[in-house]
């Protein structure tokens, strides 16, 4: 399409703004919009490198962590994933993967790409990863790396990375977490937790635009990819390369993209205003009401109190919407109301919705409207 009928068509499409209830992007604070429409900077620009320095230090706060290495890489959260794996990683290098959901079944797929001895520890969709069967193959297999999702996006359970973590230190291996859904909704905590690598997304509970991927290295795994017999795969992704940017020094490596590093500053300083205590609060009586408000509608939770997320839920599906067509409701969800929710994914596709209240969206009142939206849409007459 020539880019003078992009504009043409990017101008007439529907203005009306969106409220994103899916797994992510959530919607963004206008200040955060406003900040990434400042006019650039250079990215060896000294007011910038502050900037930088700042969302660095902050990023730190967040994940609880001292690690040095924590940055903003320049790409999603799918990056910060491949540069765990191909950083801490070489070819028959084994690792021990929790596979529970999509995103784990992501990591294994990744891991075996950059040539390890991939364990998959498999968990039924909807439950936590079993700590046990965890454990056991750390012991048998004596992994270099032990890996698995915090928040599991694709079915709305919760980790709790202690157990797992402590088993892997134990022996010996990194232990690898994606907090991509969980970070600044849940407090996650690298260091109290022994975890050695770890990344996230800025769509989720920063509430920012998607694009970067918040990641961070203990000394322990910069050690470790000092200590490659080969040099990591990826350019792009390789940490010893990263670090003379990020690290202090400010040598080139990539441009860093400086308008959406303006909105990180902005969702991290909303964030830092609210407190982590407050916001996990939010999250939690967002999720407690959203359950609430959908029960007379015929809609209950997948996963179970123990183990649900709260930025995430995954609802089973009344028949006032499968007789429909899940597809169908959904679609006029968006094109009647504004409103996104996410569609099942993999074995749970078509069976469950997964509705996001994730940073700003984490409101009593994102839920009413959906709640609302849903009366109209599955009222006999509809
Ligand atoms: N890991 C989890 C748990 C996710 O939810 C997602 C995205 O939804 C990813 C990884 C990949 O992140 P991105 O889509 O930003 O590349």
């Amino acid at each position: 399409m020539p880019a003078t009928e992009l504009t043409e068509n990017t101008e007439k499409t529907d203005s009306r703004p969106r409220l994103l209830m899916g797994p992510g992007p959530s919607n963004v604070h206008p200040s955060v919009l406003k900040a990434m429409a400042q006019p650039l900077l250079g990215h060896l620009d000294p007011e910038f490198l502050h900037l930088l320095d700042g969302v660095q230090h902050s990023l730190r706060q967040l994940f609880s962590t001292q690690n040095r290495f924590t940055l903003p890489l320049s790409a999603t959260g799918s990056a910060g994933m491949e540069a765990c794996f191909v950083n801490l990683l070489e070819p028959g290098d084994r690792v021990v993967i929790g596979v529970n959901g999509v995103f784990g079944g992501r990591m294994a797929d990744v891991a075996q790409r950059a040539g390890a001895k991939v364990t998959r520890v498999e968990a039924h969709w909807g439950l936590p990863l079993d700590e046990e069967a965890m454990v056991a193959a750390i012991r048998s297999t004596q992994p270099k790396v032990v890996a698995f999702v915090h928040a599991e996006t694709s079915t709305g359970v919760y980790q709790n990375p202690e157990t797992i973590a402590r088993a892997a230190r134990d022996q010996g291996a990194l232990v690898v977490l994606d907090c991509v859904t969980s970070l600044a909704g849940i407090p996650v905590d690298l260091d109290g937790w022994g975890i050695d690598a770890a990344y996230s997304g800025t769509q989720k509970c920063l509430s920012c635009a998607p694009g970067l991927s918040p990641v961070s290295f203990s000394e322990r795994a910069i050690q470790a990819v000092s200590a490659r017999t080969h040099p990591v795969q990826s350019w792009f992704l390789d940490v010893g390369l990263l670090d003379g940017y990020y690290g202090g020094d400010r040598v080139y490596h990539h441009t860093a993209p400086i308008s959406a590093i303006f909105g990180l500053a902005q969702g991290l300083a909303r964030v830092e205003e609210e407190g982590m205590e407050k916001r996990t609060l939010r999250h939690k009586e967002a999720a407690a009401h959203l359950l609430e408000s959908l029960a007379p509608l015929g809609f209950s939770p997948l996963v179970a109190a123990e183990c649900r997320l709260p930025m995430l839920t995954t609802l089973n599906l009344p028949g006032s919407v499968t007789n429909q067509g899940e597809a169908n409701v959904r679609r006029s969800l968006l094109q009647n109301h504004g409103i996104e929710v996410g569609a099942g994914l993999g074995a749970l596709a078509g069976k469950v919705w997964r509705v996001g209240l994730m940073g700003e969206n984490a409101q009593t009142k994102s839920v009413d409207t959906l709640r609302s939206a849903l009366e109209a849409e599955l009222s006999p007459g509809a």
